[in-house]
């Protein structure tokens, strides 16, 4: 089972990706982990991502679909995976089915307004080990906070703010919704409220996934 989550920046994918792969056992294979990990080693492929990454464009397809191709054909991927963050546009889903056509797949949007993705994205810090992700307006947030599952350090990504975030928004309306009316043609798309708690959301899912595996 192939499991992609869409949804724009700040719907939710890691955290429900997470909770997948407690769950159901699906390793989350995410795209931004891939590329921030490329970018972090200094990697020639994470070099090349950098610039695009931070001004909140897409990198090169072939970048992309090739850190996903490895990691997809890892022995824990082969009974199934979620995909967050990829494919994020028509050329890389058809990329992803030529590499792994075995899978059966659904695609889940995690539905959220533009106002709620700013919101949710200008108040988030992420754990730079394990990428756990935190919100600074709860209250037991504060400046000298480490992370509550591995005591690494909370920083905001560089493309958390507020220019970037826009400009990230601009992309997936233009480019990854697109694959709204690609996955609906192959009749495996199914929405979800993102705007409910993560349990909410994560209940709602569950049930699409026990649906499709009976
Ligand atoms: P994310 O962590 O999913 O918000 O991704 C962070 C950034 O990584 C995006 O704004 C893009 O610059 C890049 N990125 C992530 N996934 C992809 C993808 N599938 N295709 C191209 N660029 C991507």
């Amino acid at each position: 089972m192939r499991l992609i989550l869409l949804g724009p920046p700040g719907s939710g994918k890691g955290t429900q990706g997470d909770l997948i792969e407690d769950r159901f056992g699906f390793p989350k294979v995410s795209a931004g982990d891939l590329l921030r990990e490329a970018v972090e080693h200094g990697t020639p492929l994470g070099l090349k991502a950098k610039k695009d990454m931070n001004k909140g464009e897409l990198v090169k397809d072939s970048i992309i679909i090739d850190l996903i191709k490895q990691r997809i054909h890892k022995q824990d991927c082969k009974n199934g995976y979620t995909l967050d963050g990829f494919p994020r546009n028509i050329s890389q889903a058809e990329s992803l089915e030529k590499m792994d056509s075995d899978q059966n797949e659904i695609a889940i949007d995690i539905k959220i307004s533009n106002s709620t993705a700013v919101e949710r994205l200008s108040s988030r810090y992420i754990c730079t080990d394990c990428n756990n992700i935190y919100n600074i307006k709860k209250e037991d947030f504060s400046e000298e906070k480490r992370c509550d599952r591995c005591g690494g350090k909370l920083i905001q990504r560089k493309d958390d703010k507020p220019e970037v975030i826009k400009k990230r928004l601009d992309v997936y309306h233009k480019k990854t919704e697109k694959l709204i009316d690609y996955y609906r043609k192959k009749d495996v798309y199914r929405a979800v409220n993102g705007e409910t708690s993560r349990k909410v959301v994560f209940k709602k899912i569950s049930s699409i996934i026990n649906q499709f595996n009976n």
